[in-house]
């Protein structure tokens, strides 16, 4: 198994033009069976299983995988009498994904439950609606709940891991109990689980009270956030820094991934890595600065301990590394801005934002002139930023800085280069398919031996992660809601509506428009996979991993109950940016 750490913190790291990238890692048998699980020839129509708002575009897409029907019928199912059904003719889209046909229904706007039918394919039945896609937000939190460690959670697990945990480096006791279980395991990495805080912290932002129809209000996202962050302050050393986490596995294995007998002492006791990641640190200081924020009227002495927990972190740390590193601290600087009122944090946000800036490759290069705007590892690495988990994180905090800070002198700039990555990169790799996702990265030439899609120049390109360059690889769902969630903060920046399809057609292939027709979401859409959650099962509001690629950059997904982590585990940062994501889509004015 791998360390999930470095898979989150250190993606962007290597870079797209790594020495030594040429050898293949010897693999395994349940990789290469998971590699040869691509799309069946049905269903060949693919729709989001939720639905649509609407306002927006709505399309279905049909693979051409045999029959080619010209046309397609639509029909209301919910109503009585039913209305006419309606007959549409298809458009054809060729693609490097294949050739698929696709229909179009933005002009449907009627709230209703409906249906598509094609070459003898019905459709999940899905509505059109304000609320298809708000009303998943309680599903998708109810999944970090039930992620809880160091109590009961009902129908979920008994108490747990209440001898968390001895350090690696002396052996010595911390109390480090609570906080939630990453993913499908029982490990508890910083870098993954302070997401769901940061989610929560988001969510309640962008709709508040109301953010539940069934009424659960603020209390239970402040309750929530609380519990995690019970974890994450017994996290913080005596010099302000930040352990990385508790019970990861000793030597990057599954050593510590198992349940304990909850007594202090005994042989069972997992670790606690004492070691300091750069990213760890941003991301506690910014969640912690959001608490502090959040609980100012709640409990103003929680908010202070908050507050101070985050100053000394903020003190403590180096606060430098490449472009997702220095995306963090720009975010960190921002909220504890936000939170002291100080001055001085604004200047340091906009330093960060500066670096941002110098990362992007404005320039056509690689002798090719079809996409520009893209970022780079860092400021002076040729290489392109590309990241499974954070892919949009660079984009998203150039909007989110605009939007705190509009009368800074480089505003401007911000959205230019906002603008310029969108226009100039995402949209032209994202018209690639028929489904709309943005491809996983460009690369320059042929980093190893397995299929780059030829781009323009020098230039290559791949939907998912290399499988042959690495020794991990997984699915792409964080990366693609990431844009999501960096889609619909540009279009209520710029008012752009071509942003905002941009950005459901990511939420749309995670929620079953995709080859598989799977959703990915537990408990939402059908065809789930069995999810790789090999302590508690099946978890309601769970995301997985998600669609990977082969060699050949084909779609994979493990729907034949083969427990592939690559494609089926729930990971935190799913739920993370979908909860982001969704809440922003249906942000207060
Ligand atoms: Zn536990």
């Amino acid at each position: 198994m791998i360390d999930r750490r470095s898979f989150i913190t250190g993606l962007s790291a290597g870079g797209a033009f790594a020495a030594g990238a040429r050898d293949a890692p010897r693999k395994r048998f349940a990789e290469e069976r998971v590699e040869r699980i691509t799309a069946p020839p049905k269903p060949a129509l693919a729709i989001n299983h939720l639905g649509f708002t609407p306002p927006g575009r709505k399309s279905v897409v049909f693979r051409l995988t045999g029959g080619m029907p010209a046309e397609f019928t639509f029909r209301d199912i919910g109503s009585s009498p039913k209305p006419p059904e309606l007959t549409r003719r298809f458009t054809r889209f060729t693609s490097d994904l294949g050739d698929c046909l696709v229909g179009d229904l933005s002009d449907i706007v009627r709230p209703g439950m409906y249906q598509v039918e094609a070459g003898g394919e019905r459709s999940v039945p899905f509505f059109i609606g304000e609320d298809v896609w708000r009303r998943t937000l309680v599903k998708a939190v109810s999944y970090i709940h039930a992620q809880r460690c160091g109590t009961a959670v009902p129908n979920v697990h008994p108490v747990c891991h209440l001898d968390d945990a001895r350090r690696r480096d002396n052996g010595g006791h911390v109390d480090t109990t609570g906080g939630w279980h990453d993913a499908g395991d029982l490990r508890k990495w910083m870098s993954a689980t302070v997401l769901n805080g940061i989610a929560l912290m988001g969510l309640l932002r962008n709709l508040g009270d109301d953010w539940d129809a069934a009424g659960s209000g603020a209390k239970a996202l402040l309750d929530e956030a609380r519990w995690g962050n019970t974890y994450f302050l017994k996290m913080q050393d005596g010099d302000g820094l930040v352990w990385d986490d508790v019970a990861g596995g000793v030597n990057g294995d599954n050593s510590d991934n198992h349940w304990t007998d909850n007594r202090t002492g005994t042989g069972d006791d997992r670790y606690i890595n004492t070691n300091k990641s750069g990213s760890v640190q941003a991301l506690f200081t910014l969640f912690e600065a959001m608490m502090a924020t959040a609980f100012r009227a709640a409990d103003p002495a929680y908010s202070e301990r908050c507050l101070r927990a985050a100053v000394r972190c903020w003190d403590a740390a180096t606060r430098s590394g490449g472009t997702g590193e220095v995306s963090w601290w720009a975010l960190a600087a921002m909220e504890l801005g936000r939170a002291t009122g100080a001055a001085g944090y604004r200047d340091h946000a906009l330093k960060f934002g500066s670096l941002i800036l110098s990362a992007q490759n404005t320039a056509f290069t690689f002798g090719q002139k079809f996409v520009r705007g893209w970022f780079r590892v860092s400021s002076n690495s040729p290489d392109p930023y590309a990241d499974v988990v954070h892919g949009a994180l660079p984009v998203i905090t150039l909007l989110l800085l605009a939007q705190a800070y509009p009368d800074a002198a480089q505003a401007g700039q911000w959205g230019d280069a906002v603008k310029l990555h969108l226009d100039g990169y995402v949209l032209p790799m994202a018209a690639r398919s028929p489904y709309g996702i943005v491809p996983f990265g460009i690369f320059h030439g042929t980093p190893s031996a397995e299929l780059y899609r030829p781009l323009a120049g020098e230039l290559t390109y791949r939907f998912f992660m290399p499988v042959q360059r690495g020794d991990w690889w997984i699915g792409s769902t964080s990366h693609l809601e990431s844009y999501a969630l960096a889609g619909i903060l540009a279009a209520s920046e710029f008012g752009n509506s071509a942003y905002r399809d941009l950005a459901m057609r990511q939420l749309e292939w995670v929620m079953g428009a995709n080859p598989f027709g799977a959703c990915l979401m537990t408990g939402e859409g059908m065809r789930n996979p069995y999810p790789h959650s090999r302590f508690v099962g099946l978890i309601p509001g769970g995301i997985m991993n998600g669609i990977a690629g082969n060699a050949n950059d084909e779609p994979i997904l493990d729907i034949e109950n083969g427990f592939d982590w690559r494609t089926t585990e729930y990971w935190t940062p799913h739920n993370a940016y979908y909860i982001l994501a969704v809440s922003a889509l249906h942000r207060r004015a």
